[in-house]
C-alpha cells in the first residue's frame, strides 16, 4: 500500500512539473504577403502572456536572400508555429521539418502559411488545404461543408480566395479537446475569411467553420477554416484565421479572444498538453 501511494505521489509530481514546465514553442518567420512583423510578434506575445510557453521567433533571410543559411531546430521544440510564405526552404531544412513530424511533432499553420510551397507535395498533406500559388484541380479538391458534412467538390478551377473582411460567426463542429472548451460558436473580429481552399483534403478533426457570404465576395459555402490534419503521427492543427493588421495596435482579427484563446489551446494541444485556457 505505501509503495503504490509512493507511486502515486511520484505521479501527480510529474503532473504538476510537467504542467509547469514551459512548452517550447518556435515561430518560423521572415517572408510573408503578409506582415510578418506584427503577426509573429502577436503570436509570441499572446503564447508568453499565458504564461505557459518559451516563445523564440525564427526569423528568415529576406526574400531572395541566401535560405542555405535559415536552419530552425526543430527537434528543440514542442510546437512550430508556420507564419511563413516564402522562398523554399533548404534541402535540409525541409528534411528535418519532416523527420519532426514523422516524430509526432507538433505542428501549427497559421493563415498564409497555407499559401506557401505550392510545388512541395508533403507539405501539401501536412496543410490538407491551400491556396493561390497557382493552385487549381491539380492540388486537389475544393473541401467545404453541405448539409454538415464536408465533401470534395473536383470542379476544375483555382484555389484560395476571400471576400472583403467582415465580422463573421465561427461555428464549432467537433468535441476535439481544442474546441470542447470553446463556445458553440464565437463572432470573430473583422477577418479574411479563406474560402474555396483545395490540396490533398486529409482533413482529420474539423473544429470551426463560417459561412463565406456571397455578397462579400466570398464562395457562398459554409468553410472549413480550423481543423487537425491526417498526417501519420504529427499533431497537426490548421488555422486559416487571423489576418494581421497594420501595427500591433490596431490588429483586430489577432487580438479577437476567439483567436487568441484558439492558438494558446492548439499550441497546447500540439505539444502534447491538455488545452486549459479558457476563453475571456
Ligand atoms: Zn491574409
Amino acid at each position: 500500500m505505501k509503495r503504490i501511494l509512493a507511486i502515486l505521489a511520484l505521479a501527480s509530481i510529474c503532473t504538476i512539473l510537467s504542467a509547469r514546465t514551459p512548452i517550447k514553442a518556435v515561430i518560423v518567420t521572415g517572408q510573408n504577403n503578409h506582415n510578418w512583423p506584427v503577426s509573429s510578434v502577436a503570436m509570441s506575445r499572446t503564447l508568453q502572456e499565458s504564461g505557459l510557453f518559451e516563445v523564440t521567433i525564427a526569423t528568415s533571410p529576406a526574400q531572395g536572400g541566401d535560405m542555405g543559411t535559415f536552419n530552425v531546430p526543430f527537434a528543440d521544440y514542442d510546437v512550430v508555429i508556420v507564419d511563413y510564405n516564402g522562398d523554399d526552404w533548404n534541402e535540409g531544412m525541409k528534411a528535418a521539418f519532416l523527420e519532426y513530424s514523422d516524430n509526432g511533432g507538433g505542428i501549427i499553420f497559421y493563415h498564409a502559411a497555407d499559401n506557401a510551397f505550392p510545388q512541395w507535395e508533403e507539405y501539401n498533406r501536412m496543410i490538407a488545404l491551400g491556396g493561390w500559388g497557382g493552385r487549381d484541380e491539380k492540388s486537389g479538391p475544393y473541401v467545404y461543408l453541405k448539409d454538415g458534412k464536408l465533401v470534395r467538390d473536383m470542379t476544375p478551377g483555382p484555389g484560395g480566395s476571400h471576400g472583403q473582411q467582415h465580422e463573421y460567426v465561427m461555428t464549432r463542429r467537433s468535441s476535439h479537446p481544442v474546441a470542447k472548451g470553446m463556445p458553440r460558436s464565437w463572432t470573430h473580429a473583422k477577418d479574411e475569411l479563406y474560402d474555396r481552399m483545395r490540396g490533398p483534403g486529409n482533413i482529420k478533426d474539423l473544429l470551426y467553420s463560417a459561412y463565406a457570404p456571397s455578397e462579400l465576395g466570398g464562395s457562398g459555402r459554409e468553410e472549413p477554416l480550423v481543423f487537425t490534419v491526417d498526417y501519420g503521427k504529427a499533431r497537426i492543427m490548421h488555422i486559416m484565421i487571423g489576418h494581421a493588421g497594420p501595427t500591433l495596435e490596431d490588429n483586430p482579427a489577432m487580438d479577437c479572444p476567439g483567436f487568441k484563446t484558439l492558438l494558446i489551446r492548439s499550441a497546447q494541444w500540439c505539444a502534447g498538453r491538455k488545452p486549459s485556457v479558457r476563453m475571456r
